[in-house]
């Protein structure tokens, strides 16, 4: 088996990262950077998701694990302490994984023919700081609101823990198949009206932003930025590439989620 391992720039990542390459090394695994089977992070979601993008390119025959050296991460499994454990079960690994939803986005300009295709595995933003952003939103090709403000942003159900959740998105339990719609300081006036909550859209739908007015804007794809003008839509859909963890062992989403944001168990009766 073929095993890459991702770390982020911390002292304590690299020690994990270290005592892990020797530990598989023992084991006769070969420690690579290209093609690997299975890709292990040592970090937070944050490490989890530029070891995504590394290796997007060949989603079809990897699958992720990540070891968390800071707090209960969403995308990370495994604690320092517990690497015995994790080589252990890469020995008797069978292929088992759980694979969740990616974001596709297409960008499409309006002075040529070029689409630009990208994967997210938390988020695509559209932001404006020059101004405000203004753009129509259909659901499939139907108009449904126009958009003037801060901006939008469209997460798959990992994802909604992430920027979505800060912006006053829904937490959405990552096995549902649902892309959510956020808005960003949205304008409400007599003149702008947006839905003003955040939409959940079914599989086989998309949504589809068509700038107005505003030539240039950010658009964000997770942890990378790219400016972007004359652009004459974009489109977001469930992407038919998924992200896999290989799972060996299950944190309770939920579980995860009160660990992540409420902290200690809050006793109603108290
Ligand atoms: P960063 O700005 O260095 O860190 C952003 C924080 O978001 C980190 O604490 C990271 O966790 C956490 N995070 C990432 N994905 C998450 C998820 N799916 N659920 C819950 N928390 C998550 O940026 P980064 O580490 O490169 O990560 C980029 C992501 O950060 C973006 O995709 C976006 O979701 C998120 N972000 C959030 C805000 C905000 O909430 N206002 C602003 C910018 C970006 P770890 O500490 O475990 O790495």
């Amino acid at each position: 088996m073929n095993i890459a391992i991702v770390h982020n720039v911390t002292e304590e990542s690299k020690k994990v990262a270290k005592k892990l390459t020797t530990m598989l090394q023992k084991e006769a695994f070969n420690l690579v950077t290209s093609f690997p089977d299975i890709v292990i992070s040592v970090g937070g979601d944050g490490t989890l998701l530029s070891a995504f993008h590394r290796y997007a390119h060949m989603l079809d025959s990897v699958r992720f694990i990540g070891v968390h050296t800071g707090h209960l991460g969403f995308y990370t499994d495994w604690r320092e302490y517990s690497l015995d454990e994790l080589v252990s079960s890469l020995k008797q690994d069978t292929g088992e994984s759980v694979e969740y939803p990616l974001l596709d986005v297409e960008v499409k300009y309006r002075n040529s023919n070029e689409i630009k295709h990208f994967l997210a595995l938390n988020e695509a933003t559209i932001k404006r700081v020059d101004g405000t952003f203004v753009g129509d939103v259909y659901i499939r090709e139907e108009q449904f609101e126009r958009f003037r403000g801060d901006g939008l942003c469209v997460s798959t159900p990992t994802g909604s823990t992430g920027y979505n959740k800060s912006i006053g998105g829904a937490v959405l339990h990552p096995r549902l198949e649902a892309l959510q719609l956020t808005e960003i300081a949205s304008l409400n006036n007599r003149i702008f009206r947006t839905l003003s909550s955040p939409m959940v859209i079914a599989p086989d739908e998309w949504i589809k932003i068509k700038p107005i007015e505003t030539d240039d804007f950010s658009l964000t794809i997770d942890q990378f930025v790219s400016n972007e003008e004359g652009v004459e839509h974009l489109e977001f859909r469930i992407a038919k590439e998924r992200i896999r963890f290989a799972r060996y062992q299950h944190t309770h989403f939920w579980n995860r989620v009160e660990d992540a944001f409420l902290g200690a168990k809050t006793k109603l009766n108290e």
